[in-house]
């Protein structure tokens, strides 16, 4: 349902996340987490319910770091339970938040059980990370590279956010069908379904198209290469929206 992200400088990123989330509150969803990159390794928390209460969680827990990623569902394939909630994760490496449905994701999951990953949830997300899993171990640790090639797999519809533990401060994202935008702040950027999470950081924002995946670092774009594989410009614009 709702997508949040950020590669910060100076921040706690979980300000952000769970500011981002509220907003996107009014759009509807069933549960929310987050998952953050930390000193020692990958933290997430997750609550079924409000996302006051996956806050209150996370405040709990003090989790500080500079990058993660946020997410609230809308239940499509698995029931409203803490397990099936986002970020998904793949053997502690690789972590995702998807908006959408992947459509062939039981033929996805066959494949990848065949393979020896052990589901852990209901969802068709956890197709999304245990194929960029395999990718990025099987081809050198390329991160943008594993989230291509496991997208050329998916149908369906999509807007997804990848981060992995041993690669800090860098993030990937992919749009097909689900709207995505990343929006740049000083020596920080985000990335969000929906502009709202963003305004009260930065206003200015740069919209994805179907088929377009971006490597992300601090300092905002380190790649983008459209549906065809080639260099994207993608113009910046300043929103209007009032907060
Ligand atoms: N299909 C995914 C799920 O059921 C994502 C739903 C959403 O967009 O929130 O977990």
């Amino acid at each position: 349902c709702g997508i949040v992200g950020a590669i910060r400088s100076h921040h706690n990123v979980v300000d952000f996340l769970t500011d981002g989330l509220k907003r996107l509150e009014y759009r509807g969803y069933d549960s929310s987490g987050i998952a953050v990159q930390t000193e020692t390794g990958i933290r997430r928390v997750r609550r079924v319910g409000r996302v006051a209460l996956m806050e209150e969680a996370a405040k709990n827990k003090e989790i500080y770091g500079l990058t993660g990623i946020g997410h609230t569902r809308w239940a499509t394939h698995g029931g409203v339970t803490e397990p099936n909630a986002h970020p998904h994760i793949s053997a502690g490496l690789i972590s995702v938040v998807h908006n959408g449905i992947i459509e062939n994701f039981e033929a996805e999951k066959a494949r990848l059980e065949a393979l020896g990953y052990e589901f852990e949830s209901q969802t068709d997300t956890e197709v999304i990370a245990h194929s960029v899993h395999y990718e990025y171990t099987h081809n050198g640790g390329d991160l943008y590279r594993a989230v291509q090639t496991a997208c050329s797999r998916f149908q369906g519809a999509y807007a997804i956010a990848v981060i992995a533990n041993d690669k800090p401060n860098q993030m990937v994202v992919a749009r097909m069908g689900c709207p995505l935008l990343i929006a740049f702040g000083e020596d920080e950027v985000f990335i969000a379904s929906d502009v709202s999470a963003v305004i009260a950081f930065t206003r200015r924002v740069t919209y994805l198209e179907d088929g377009d995946i971006a490597l992300l670092h601090a300092d905002g774009i380190q790649k983008l290469l459209d549906k065809d594989g080639n260099d994207a410009n993608r113009s910046i614009r300043t929103s209007e929206l009032s907060l």
